[in-house]
């Protein structure tokens, strides 16, 4: 099959950097629980985004850092748009924490107000952001983003999953209020799992407290490491993936009986006359994909698209155009 339902990157490491990983990780102790406090991976990480060691939170991949705020936080609301990521909605009702949404406007904008005023009606205690959002595929403007930002009276947790693939970023939106999560999944390590939280120091030190001791293993550690010296290959790796998309979604787009929307992640939100006809009609060519359909009613008939490699998005434009739509 090929792979394009769940937003990985395509391409696995270039032939070398695979076999000098393996040598690095033939160094690996396995005998010896791995590192607890992961200082070393902390800097590296911390160096490239530009903040303290002390502000990284790491967690295995970022849906075990969502458990842990949901976990670590006093026990009220927490507000989500709707339709966005469901670890959200998951873990909070796992953790019988009450759960308010925000509907998205019928082009999947937020309206920051509203969304403000169901966080205030609610008393929310925490609230998520996917900048850009999981599975519409837009990066709400930067203006709405800061509002809420601004505004909330919680906790704000901007979740930039997809951050790779977008025009812009909000560290700079980091205070005592306001963490900005991120993965190295859609990057190419979703294997790895690997995922972190930036965030102000005191915050990241309270949230350490709901970590587990040795969450992160010996071999991610011994990798992340590494491949961080590596960093340019998986940053061209996106870059090649974004124009991808761009071709993707013109393509697709020529395709009367289709409507894609716009996006900023890896991965392409279309609304097809038939999601389940798509689907299955796609698995008969060999291409796994996510029908949407059924999740929310913004959502109908709407199938999720990750961008895979050139010959991938080739066979996905010629298999639809094959369709009788
Ligand atoms: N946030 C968003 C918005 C996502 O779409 C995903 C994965 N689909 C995640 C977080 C979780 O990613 P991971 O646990 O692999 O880091």
């Amino acid at each position: 099959m090929i792979k394009l339902d769940a937003m990985e990157n395509p391409y696995d490491l270039p032939e070398q950097l695979r076999h000098d990983w393996l040598q690095h990780l033939a160094g690996v102790n396995l005998n010896r629980y791995p590192d607890a406090d992961m200082l070393p991976l902390r800097r590296k990480i911390a160096k490239r985004d530009g903040v303290d060691p002390e502000q990284v939170l790491l967690g295995n991949g970022s849906d075990e850092i969502i458990q842990m705020l949901l976990l670590a936080t006093n026990p009220g609301t927490c507000v989500v748009p709707r339709p966005t990521f469901v670890m959200y909605d998951m873990i909070s009702r796992w953790l019988k924490r009450p759960v308010a949404s925000a509907p998205l406007r019928a082009d999947f904008s937020l309206d920051a107000d509203h969304f403000l005023q169901v966080c205030a009606r609610e008393k929310a205690e925490i609230a998520f952001l996917a900048c850009p959002n999981n599975p519409t595929g837009n990066l709400w403007d930067e203006e709405t983003i800061s509002r809420i930002a601004r505004g909330l009276n919680g906790q704000l947790v901007i979740d930039e999953a997809y951050g790779p693939f977008a025009e812009r970023a909000h560290t700079h939106l980091i205070s005592s209020n306001v963490m900005v999560l991120r993965t190295f999944s859609k990057l190419g390590w979703a294997g790895l799992r690997l995922g972190y939280l930036l965030g102000d120091a005191d915050q990241i030190a309270h949230l350490n407290k709901v970590r587990m001791p040795y969450n992160i293993n010996a071999l991610t550690q011994a990798s992340a490491e590494f491949l961080l010296d590596h960093f340019d290959v998986f940053e061209q790796q996106a870059a090649v993936i974004r124009s991808e998309r761009e071709r993707l979604h013109k393509a697709l787009a020529r395709i009367k009986a289709l409507t894609v929307f716009p996006s900023q992640t890896n991965f392409l939100l279309v609304r097809v006359p038939d999601a389940a006809a798509v689907f299955t009609g796609l698995k008969q060519a060999g291409i796994l994909i996510k029908s949407m359909h059924g999740a929310d009613p913004m959502l109908a008939q709407c199938v999720r698209i990750t961008v895979g490699t050139t010959e991938e998005n080739d066979a996905v434009i010629a298999a639809l155009k094959e369709m009788s739509l």
